[in-house]
Parts: C-alpha cells; structure tokens; sequence
C-alpha cells in the first residue's frame, strides 16, 4: 500500500443472503455502476458459494470478497473455507471479524488477526471489522473496546506494506435501523486513525476506515463526509443495486 490517502470503498456484506438468482441483481448494480463516475472501490461479499457465478460476470468494475475465511489453508475443518479457495474463486478481499462471527462463532480478536494473516497469505485484502456493543457504548468504553480490538486484531502482517480496511460496526447499529451519530462516528473514526499512526506510521493516512451500520442511500452523503470515513460496509442496504448504488453515487457527491 502507497501513503497518502485512503482510496474509498464502498463494500457490501451480504451475509446469508442470495441465492443463484441473485447474479442478476450484481448484474444490475455492474450496470448502474459503469454510469457512475469511477471516485471509490466498489465490493460485494456474497456467500461464498456463488463467487464463482459473480465472478464470472464481475468484469472488474465490482470486486468481490469472502465474508470470512480459516487461519489455515487446509486441513480437517468441517464447513471451513480457506483464504486460498476465496481468491481461486475470484475474491480480493475478505472480511474477518464481523460482530456475528464473533458473537454467533466465538471469533476472538487473536482467531481474526490469524485469519488477517490467512487473508495476506493468500494474497487478499482483509476487511478486519470492529465495534462496541450498546451496553459497552453506555458504560463509555466504546473508545477502549475499539482500542482493544484494533492492536489485537490487526496481525504483524508479515509484509510492512500488506494492505489492510478497518471497519467501525458499532453492534447496535448493525441491522437495527439505528444509525451511529456523525459525532460518534466522528469520534471513533478520529481515534482509530490515531492509533493507527501510532502504530504504522505516515502509511496508516492510506488505510481506509469504513463505516458500517443500517448505512442506507438516505444517510451514507452524511456518513460518508465525516472526517477519516473512507467508505462504508453496507449490509441490508446492498442486497438491491438501486439502493447500494446511490450509495455509491453518494461516494462521489462526498469525493
Ligand atoms: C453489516 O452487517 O456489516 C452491516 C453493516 O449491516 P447493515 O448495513 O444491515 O446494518
């Protein structure tokens, strides 16, 4: 990764959702998407089944990632995707350490930072996700819970220049309809990028910090203009090319 500024990202996670059918619906967003100006990285993280069928359409424009992905690169892990398979299958990136891969996965910060290092391994972007619960958030240690995640779930990647997103999913907001306030997400954002400076230096200016959390056409211009907001991690709202695309224009009307 270059210094300098972070490059936008507007990802979607699209969790269990889709199904063979749903190539058209990425068919519409690569459509809508090649009239819009060309200001961020667009991705789509589907289930992993369908990388394939995505990938077979994707026609550069829309990346595509895994949603999550094992440390290791093979072995006996029933169920378990590898880094490698995902990147066979056409995915750039992967996002690790997703609040329900935590919650319903007993993911721990150290399972995330070794699946980062799977993701680096493999040659992909990992997406390593953090954020405070709302009883977390009312005790006041929103700012320490993302502290804490953040030096133990972002590895020593083995290469100094590994690219790496950061994505703030405060949990309350996740899928709720309850979107955090430009303050707060203001204020976590401002600290993660400090942390980051202090851990990596210039090069932490180009890590995109994404937002995530009920980001919706109707608010991303907003979320997507405060400072040290490099784009967003959308989930519902990404299931249909109409709205995950005006997100995306919203990227460039905040650009
Ligand atoms: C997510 O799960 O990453 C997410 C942000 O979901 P939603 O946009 O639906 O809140």
């Amino acid at each position: 990764m270059v210094t300098g500024m972070a490059r936008t990202l507007i990802a979607g996670n699209w969790k269990m959702n889709g199904s063979k059918d749903s190539v058209a619906e990425f068919e519409a967003m690569i459509s809508q998407l090649e009239d819009l100006p060309e200001v961020a990285d667009c991705l789509v993280c589907p289930p992993a089944i369908l990388l394939p069928l995505f990938n077979e359409v994707a026609r550069g424009r829309i990346r595509l990632g895994g949603q999550t992905c094992h440390s290791e690169m093979c072995g006996a892990f029933t169920g378990d995707l590898s880094a490698e398979v995902l990147a066979e299958f056409g995915a750039s990136h992967v996002i690790v350490g997703h609040s329900e891969r935590r919650s319903m996965h007993g993911e721990t910060d150290e399972i995330v930072a070794s699946q980062a290092l799977a993701a680096e391994r493999a040659g992909l972007v990992p997406i390593i996700c953090v954020g405070e619960s709302l009883p977390e958030r009312e005790a006041g240690l929103a700012l320490n819970i993302v502290a804490r995640q953040l030096a133990n779930s972002i590895p020593n990647f083995e290469k100094e220049d590994q690219a790496f997103v950061v994505a703030y999913e405060p949990i309350w907001a996740i899928g709720t309809g309850e979107v955090a306030t430009p303050p707060q997400i203001a204020e976590v954002h401002g600290e993660m990028r400090r942390l980051l400076i202090e851990r990596f230096g210039d090069r932490a200016a180009s890590i995109p910090l994404l937002y995530g959390g009920s980001m919706k056409p109707g608010n991303a211009a907003e979320i997507l203009s405060i400072p040290d907001v490099n784009g967003g991690l959308i989930g519902g709202a990404s299931l249909k090319a109409s709205d995950f695309m005006a997100i995306y224009a919203a990227a460039s009307a905040a650009d």
